[in-house]
């Protein structure tokens, strides 16, 4: 049988549970993974002095898929995001995140089925940033008073919302591409192009013009924070959304939301030839260690990673085999019983036991 390589980033906080629970999961459906064991984050600052080691884009750049856990990223200071840096380092440009509900999670919504791909390089993620009082930050305020009379205070941080046509493009490309194969009715735009005429005005002109390259699927756009009003009371107008990325981020959460949590919300970042398959949610270190966390959103994330591979028989058995886990409600974590009297969560790892014993079945 074939095996694959794939490299493992197990993350922190509670990053090595959902990731085990996620290992011995694809490992139960018989197909070969050679994993390719690498360092991000908060280990690898112990490991290797940096937390994102050369070894860590080697792997991955030598493997072409990974599989990662959530990496805990200090607040204001300390090293950046090892997600943006991975993202940016290997031009993962497309993010995935399908939010759709299944039957038996207890939401208030129904029959919500939306794909947010969210543009990952660039927006006002790009890194770009002039902190508070020093020299260049002094100079881009000279500039920006010189090219263009306003007057930035002069104590002031900035970070540079960049978007550029090409990243648009191939973003909203990405996602007309995505609609195609996976059958898809209609792809949204998503921005606040009245404000921000030169940078999310640019991607929705670009939007427009990809968009007449794909006559067979409907095309709409609509401002950011309209979405979040409709999505919450008429969430069914949408399918595919592409996204900005600080806009990705933040809908993919809400999304999350609408169908059930972060906890069973999977996830994939795609580039020209590799892809870095991870859940949503972050590393909620204050449950590490406890065998507590969701373990879903990561093997759903799996799930994707098997698709990815051209493994769709064995991805449909594994995502049928979590369905009918949540479904049944009786080994599933205190996420999703938050609304059921008498409440008897499991842990992660109890999770897996019981996804893995549908697939043996
Ligand atoms: P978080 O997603 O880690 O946790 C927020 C809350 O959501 C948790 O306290 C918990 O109540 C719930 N939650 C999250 N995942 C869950 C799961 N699998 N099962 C059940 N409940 C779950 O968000 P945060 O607290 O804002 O971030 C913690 C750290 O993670 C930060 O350092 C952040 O930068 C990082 N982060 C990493 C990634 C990533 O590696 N891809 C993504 C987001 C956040």
């Amino acid at each position: 049988m074939k095996a694959y390589n794939i490299t493992l980033i197990q993350g922190d906080g509670t990053g090595p549970e959902v990731i085990e629970a996620t290992r011995r999961v694809l490992e139960a459906t018989g197909i070969n993974f050679h994993w390719d064991l690498a360092y991000a984050g908060a280990s690898a600052q112990q490991k290797f002095g940096t937390p994102t080691p050369q070894d860590l884009f080697e792997s991955i750049r030598t493997n072409k898929v990974a599989l990662k856990g959530p990496v805990t990223t200090p607040v204001g200071s300390g090293f950046r995001s090892v997600n943006v840096a991975l993202r940016k380092e290997l031009d993962l440009y497309a993010c995935i995140r399908p939010c759709k509900i299944y039957p038996g999670v207890s939401t208030q919504f129904k029959d919500v089925d939306i794909v947010v791909v969210r543009e990952n390089t660039e927006d006002l993620y790009s890194g770009i940033e002039f902190e508070k009082g020093k020299p260049e930050t002094e100079k881009l305020r000279e500039l920006v008073s010189q090219t263009k009379g306003e007057a930035i205070r002069d104590d002031s941080g900035i970070s540079l919302k960049v978007i550029s046509e090409a990243g648009s493009r191939r973003i909203v490309r990405f996602a007309f591409e995505y609609a195609r194969v996976n059958q898809r009715r209609k792809v949204t735009a998503v921005h606040k192009a009245n404000i921000m005429k030169f940078s999310d005005g640019l991607f929705l002109a670009t939007a427009r013009e990809v968009a007449r390259d794909y006559p067979d699927i409907e095309f709409g756009d609509v401002i950011v924070d309209a979405l979040c009003m409709q999505l919450v009371r008429t969430h069914s107008r949408f399918d595919v959304l592409v996204l900005p990325n600080l806009y990705g981020d933040i809908i993919s959460d809400l999304c999350a939301g609408l169908v059930g949590g972060l906890g069973i919300t999977p996830g994939a970042n795609i580039g020209y030839d590799m892809a870095v398959f991870e859940a949503i949610h972050g590393s909620a270190p204050k449950y590490a260690g406890q065998n507590k966390v969701n373990p879903i959103a990561m093997m759903l994330s799996g799930v994707m990673m098997l698709r990815h591979l051209g493994e769709t028989t064995i991805a449909d058995k594994v995502e049928k085999a979590i369905a009918e886990v949540i479904a049944e409600g009786k080994n599933v974590t205190y996420d999703l019983m938050l609304h059921v009297a008498d409440a008897k969560p499991v842990g992660t790892s109890q999770v897996a036991d019981a996804v893995i014993k549908k697939l043996e079945s």
